[in-house]
């Protein structure tokens, strides 16, 4: 328990949101505040002002907006906007716009974005009807200021999101033109992902006795932080479950957690992954606790490899076949990125932890290098062509088996006669073609951008170092673990010896696959997997255990014949 977060976590209720507010959170999927979101909303409500560094990721747009909304007067009919959300870029603008609308739906909260490049008319209707939110890029909040068409004298809170980004934009001068026009009576919220003089000069200037909130400076004591290899993907959102997937192939965790941020996330990737051949099992807080041991029997016992969790429901787990902590999102603090990965790497084992980032949050991870102190490296997804490489370095190794494996004589006869018309080179070729081809391995052909982080200033030499060592690729020598041949199968279940193993290139995917397609049972049936270097062992209900042997008889296993029998064992 000890690299749990402590469990005074407040909710969304402890921190004052109203009963409307807090069933939108929940219909979201959201499980409890971020540390950032739960430091400052208080006292947003309370109605301090707020001085604070927040990257994006970190959950900071729902910790000025929720404050926003539990001002709102649910009955106000028309008038003017009593918020004002200026960010700069028109996607931020957007993004920003739709959450608070999200948020805001029970409350029936009307929220305008206002950017350049779209039609000024359509803003001035919705403004002329009535706004309780806008959220605007700085120059076409000028425009309208101008035009006399966005009335700012009812504004009670301004929020300057991005301010760095906008001053790095040039937009120092229309922000403070836009403070000039609002009342001085407003609360002022600033969040920005860094704090040069430049903002804190802003916020002295804008901010009356702001609260500060700052990422953590103090840093994990030497030793606390678990030995666990550390790498991250920079991926674009639409690409991940692709990429998880793909890297799971690489890694062949044993088991693997992966954390994602909300309950609706935790449903729809426990779906994807389940659909693309992997075990996976969701946990989040909205499971009663007979299904929570239901799933945490499915992963000790072996039957499923991957579990799907958000924090809330992952807090206190203590799973001894954990090898792979999955960041499906990069966390929302520091902090919580040091609990998660100390699942894994506990007892002296080696642990590895990955992290799949939106390019966006490539700042987040730096934060927490800052914080661990230790390296994460930044890894490139596996490509289509490294997968084609595998897939080929795998029919090598089941030709070589083959070959030790002797018993060829019978097929001499087919050579010989081949070799009479044509060079055994070709002949062999051909050969291998075919072995591959019947291999089977599904591929995954879709390309997956390879972002890299934008190096900058004098993160420059240490991109270069990061790259460097990325390009060698991982080289996590996993211990071999074989199956415990004292140990006698679950319940109910038989062991089925498989005489094909990891040297075959076999994966549960391809057990589970071949079994459920070729008799009545189904993945949900299939009990614990194990494989060794050369074999391994698949546990089937007894009443399936002669379907399957027999069903293998007639199929092939990645093209080859397999031996399925009845495991010999000792109890
Ligand atoms: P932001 O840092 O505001 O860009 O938010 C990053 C992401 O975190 C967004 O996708 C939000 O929907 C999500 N998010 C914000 N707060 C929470 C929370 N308390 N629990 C789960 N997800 C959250």
């Amino acid at each position: 328990m000890s690299a749990d977060q402590p469990d005074d976590v407040p909710t969304f209720v402890d921190l004052g949101l109203r009963a409307e507010l807090v069933t939108e959170l929940s219909n979201l999927g959201y499980e409890e505040p971020t540390p950032i979101q739960a430091e400052s909303i208080p006292q947003l409500i309370e109605g301090r002002d707020l001085l604070g560094q927040a990257a994006t990721g970190t959950g900071k747009t729902a910790a000025f907006a929720l404050p926003i909304l539990e001002r709102l007067d649910k009955n106000r009919s028309e008038g003017e906007p009593m918020a004002l959300v200026l960010v700069p870029t028109r996607e931020l603008a957007m993004q920003v716009s739709e959450a608070i609308h999200r948020y805001g739906r029970g409350l029936g909260a009307r929220v305008l974005p206002i950017f350049g490049g779209q039609p000024i008319g359509r803003q001035l209707q919705a403004l002329r009807r009535g706004i309780d939110v806008v959220v605007a890029t700085p120059g076409r909040a000028i425009d309208h200021i101008n035009r006399g068409t966005l009335p700012l004298s009812s504004i009670e809170i301004v929020v300057l999101d991005e301010a760095d980004e906008m001053l790095d934009m040039g937009f120092s001068e229309d922000i403070e033109s836009i403070l000039q026009e609002t009342p001085p009576t407003r609360q002022t919220v600033l969040f920005s992902a860094t704090l040069p003089s430049r903002i804190n000069a802003i916020a002295k200037r804008h901010l009356t006795n702001p609260i500060r909130i700052e990422i953590a400076r103090a840093s994990v004591a030497a030793g606390d932080a678990p030995k666990v290899r550390q790498s991250a993907y920079l991926i674009p959102r639409s690409h991940k479950p692709a990429a998880l997937g793909r890297i799971l192939d690489v890694e062949s965790p044993t088991a693997t957690i992966v954390f994602c941020r909300t309950r609706l996330e935790v449903d729809e990737l426990t779906e994807t992954m389940n659909g693309r051949g992997y075990r996976a099992e969701a946990l989040h807080g909205g499971m009663n606790q007979e299904q929570r041991d239901r799933v945490m029997n499915r992963l000790r016992g072996g039957t499923a490899d991957l579990l799907v969790a958000t924090d809330v429901a992952a807090r206190g787990l203590d799973i001894d076949q954990l090898t792979h902590v999955v960041n499906y999102d990069v966390p929302s603090a520091p902090e919580s990125y040091v609990h998660r990965i100390g699942r894994v790497g506990r007892a002296g084992r080696e642990g590895v932890a990955i992290t799949l980032a939106e390019p966006r949050q490539h700042r987040m991870l730096k934060n927490i290098e800052r914080l661990t102190k230790q390296r994460i490296s930044i890894e490139k997804v596996p490509t289509v062509a490294d997968l084609r490489t595998r897939r080929m370095e795998l029919t090598r190794a089941t030709l070589e088996e083959s070959i030790l494996e002797g018993g060829l004589d019978q097929f001499r006869v087919v050579v010989e006669t081949l070799a009479d018309e044509y060079d055994v080179m070709e002949v062999a070729l051909a050969a291998v073609k075919l072995a591959h081809e019947s291999s089977g391995a599904a591929a995954d052909e879709e390309e997956i951008p390879d972002v890299q982080p934008r190096p900058e200033g004098n993160d420059k030499k240490k991109w270069d170092r990061d790259k460097g060592s990325s390009d060698k690729g991982g080289s996590y020598d996993k211990a071999d673990r074989g199956p415990k041949k004292a140990r006698g199968p679950s319940e109910g279940m038989t062991r089925i010896y498989v005489a094909a193993g990891r040297s075959s290139g076999i994966r549960p995917g391809d057990l589970v696959g071949a079994i459920a397609g070729e008799t009545d049972l189904s993945g949900r049936d299939i009990g614990a997997i194990e494989i060794a270097d050369r074999f391994s062992l698949v546990e089937v209900p007894e009443s399936g255990v002669d379907q399957v042997i027999d069903a293998m008889k007639r199929t092939t296993l990645k093209g080859k014949k397999v031996t399925f029998r009845r495991e010999r064992y000792e109890t």
